[in-house]
């Protein structure tokens, strides 16, 4: 059997994307603004419903960057189930993650928790958009309010979702998308930062490029973090097709959930409320004593179908934060990551694969 993978980057046909990036070849302007920057960033901020918008080349350099550029200090409250991205941005910008629980259904944070975490130090509130499930941001919002914090979403897994017809793009202060090969949208790596106050632009956009402000003025210790021409083609010509790629994505999920509501022992991701969806996972929790997460996961590896320990182990629990931030208590991230994998999902993934994996599930018990 051909091997299935957990995910498989969309592509555009090859002479799309040539014709794409011929004007690159006729101008000679490879990055810097370009062109299909230009562009593609215009393009992303009316797909997103979104006042302000800027590019990047990656989603994690974007999440350093807005951390940089709110001049927080201190305490960041986040979850520690997500990505190493998330936590590894707070700590490299020299500030404390302090983390909060998660919620049993969705595993995005949970908000009852997080005034008990709020202290003087305290200066913004970092929630996930963790697959593609949309936060609480109604009483996040009420916290960050009440308390004076900044609310920064990682909104890497929610490209293209909206709640109640608004789009994700506009909750909090700002919010990080990712556009890496993976994601359900990409540029090859990339990402972008949305954002409430215009002021910020300016800022983001020079610290992206080493903190240039003018021709002979440098006001900034910036980084370089520019989205290139060829990263915004492929951009260009993905977001042609995202709605038709997020449909597809739809049946393989459904399919999945038809093949496998009936299995004992298995909790299937659901479809939040007032939510249109983007379909990113398909995250499946193993909670029966005698089939385990792992025996699944080895499993489905013999047959040549990999599936993702995603996320495993929390950020909290990372080798590289051994005895250097505290972990704090997180008993329900922890259970449901001993718990999670994600299978096989991708807007090319044949339906009778799908089948054939459910198949695979069923036969483990
Ligand atoms: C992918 C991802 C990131 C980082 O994005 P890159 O574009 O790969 O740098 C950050 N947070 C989460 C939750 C992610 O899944």
């Amino acid at each position: 059997m051909k091997p299935i993978q957990v995910t498989q980057s969309s592509m555009p046909r090859f002479e799309e994307y040539c014709e794409e990036i011929k004007e690159i070849w006729e101008n000679k302007i490879l990055t810097n603004n370009g062109i299909k920057h230009v562009q593609l960033e215009e393009e992303l901020r009316k797909y997103l419903k979104t006042p302000n918008i800027t590019l990047y080349t990656n989603g994690h350099l974007a999440l350093e960057n807005l951390l940089e550029c709110l001049n927080l200090a201190g305490e960041i409250i986040t979850t520690p189930f997500t990505f190493a991205s998330t936590t590894h941005a707070i700590v490299r910008n020299g500030l404390t993650p302090v983390f909060c629980d998660i919620n049993p259904d969705d595993f995005t944070i949970q908000v009852e928790q997080i005034e008990s975490l709020i202290t003087e130090k305290t200066s913004a509130i970092l929630p996930v958009h963790v697959y593609g499930h949309i936060c609480n941001t109604k009483e996040i919002e009420r916290i960050a309010t009440k308390y004076n914090l900044k609310v920064i979403y990682d909104a890497a897994h929610a490209f293209g979702i909206t709640v109640n017809g608004e789009s994700v793009a506009n909750f909090g202060d700002a919010s990080m998308f990712s556009f890496h090969a993976t994601k359900v949208f990409h540029t090859i790596e990339g990402g972008a930062i949305t954002f409430k106050d215009s002021s910020l632009k300016e800022i983001l956009n020079s610290l992206k490029n080493f903190g240039i402000s003018g021709q002979e003025s440098v006001e900034y210790i910036g980084g370089n973090a520019k989205m290139n021409e060829f990263q915004a083609a492929m951009g260009i010509c993905n977001l042609r097709k995202i709605n038709e790629e997020i449909d597809k994505r739809k049946l393989v999920f459904e399919r999945y959930l038809e093949n496998l509501q009936d299995m004992e022992g298995i909790l299937l991701p659901k479809i939040q409320r007032d939510i249109k969806s983007n379909y990113a996972y398909f995250p499946v929790i193993f909670n029966h004593d005698r089939l385990t997460r792992n025996e699944v996961f080895e499993t489905l590896k013999k047959q040549n179908v990999f599936s993702r320990k995603y996320f495993y182990p929390l950020t909290n629990r990372l080798k590289c934060y051994e005895r250097k931030i505290n972990s704090g208590e997180t008993p329900i991230a922890q259970y449901y990551s001993e718990r999670v994998l994600t299978l096989p999902l991708y807007a090319d993934l044949g339906l009778e694969d799908v089948d054939r994996i459910c198949a695979i599930i069923k036969k483990c018990r």
